[in-house]
């Protein structure tokens, strides 16, 4: 549906988005996952067609976006980063004004605008002035202004920045809701967000991809990946450590106080390290005094991926 070829953007030095590219199917709730300043918002920008990219494309329905077209913008719904409201109107008349600024004619609106408020649950506030809604709700006639013209694609940046996590939960459960019948891409920097909203997740840091796939399949492959501690009363060299078949790599050694500590990654055999480690120092007459597998989460690859310099 969506094909973007690594689009680069500098604003002045600062390189915010450095060769980017990924496809997005149809169908599909993708998570643009990254610390603060690593390039989401204007990634999003790019491909919604705001700015335009120093180098790179954007390909849209087979359809190179050079300016956006006027189908494109049709098909397109965005809510922008801190949703921004005419917080002195009613929520009626706020969405009354969006559909005429897309060109919607009377009849039109009247369906669509019922159409919107009933999938993101606003009937009850439609006579409020925004100025009086919960964030929550504020942000859910954001959901709605984006969805009224019934956008294939629907960008959201940041759609939960600045929600208590009830109001999460809701917004979650509506994002899921309007993906089911079509294309959405949102940004965070909320793991769990991805976790329970997306199909996929596309990490960037410091403007460079550094991930792109199923969530699940990501966490496996991290999974995959077992640290193990091991504590001895002895030095043991390097050497003697990759002896030991399953270790692949010692990645730390420390003197501490009841000797030494080392971290050791076992290669992907499938046999439990800590066993064969037990066995070793047993045989060979080393005192341990720890031993144990780290166990990693989402949380430790999202460090691990954002945190190397690139
Ligand atoms: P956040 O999560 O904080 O919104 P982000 O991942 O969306 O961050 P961007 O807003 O895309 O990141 O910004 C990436 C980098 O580009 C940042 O260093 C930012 O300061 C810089 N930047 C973004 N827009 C502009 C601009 N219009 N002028 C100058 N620098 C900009």
């Amino acid at each position: 549906m969506l094909t973007v070829e690594n689009i680069s953007k500098s604003f002045g030095n600062i390189k915010a988005v450095d060769s980017i590219s990924f496809t997005l199917r149809p169908g599909e709730v993708v998570g643009i996952l990254g610390p603060n300043g690593a390039g989401k918002t204007t990634t999003l920008r790019i491909v919604a067609g705001l700015i335009a990219p120093d180098e790179g494309r954007v390909i849209f329905y087979n359809q190179m976006q050079t300016l956006p077209s006027r189908q494109f913008k049709k098909s397109l719904g965005y809510l922008l980063e801190n949703n921004p409201l005419y917080l002195e109107m009613m929520v009626i008349e706020f969405l009354d004004f969006i559909a005429g600024c897309r060109g919607m004619t009377k009849q039109e609106r009247k369906r669509k605008i019922r159409q919107a408020v009933a999938s993101t649950g606003l009937s009850s506030v439609l006579f409020q002035s925004l100025r009086e809604l919960s964030k929550g709700y504020r942000q859910r006639v954001g959901l709605a202004q984006a969805i009224l013209s019934e956008p294939d694609l629907l960008i959201l940046d940041e759609p939960t920045e600045g929600l208590d996590p009830n109001q999460r939960r809701e917004i979650h459960t509506l994002i899921k809701s309007i993906g089911k019948n079509r294309t959405v891409i949102l940004s965070t920097h909320v793991l769990p967000e991805v976790q329970e909203v997306c199909d996929r997740v596309i990490v960037i840091h410091q403007g460079k991809k550094v991930a792109d796939g199923k969530v699940d399949d990501l966490a496996a492959s991290f999974q995959d990946q077992k640290i193990i501690t091991i504590g001895t009363t002895a030095q043991v060299a390097k050497e003697q450590w990759l002896q030991i078949t399953g270790v692949e790599e010692v990645t730390a050694e420390e003197k501490v106080k009841n000797g030494f500590l080392y971290k050791l990654k076992a290669n992907n055999t499938g046999t439990d390290l800590r066993l064969i480690l037990f066995n070793w120092a047993k045989q060979n007459n080393v005192d341990l005094f720890e031993l144990h597998q780290q166990e990693l989460n989402l949380d430790d690859l999202f460090r691990k991926l954002t945190t190397a310099e690139k």
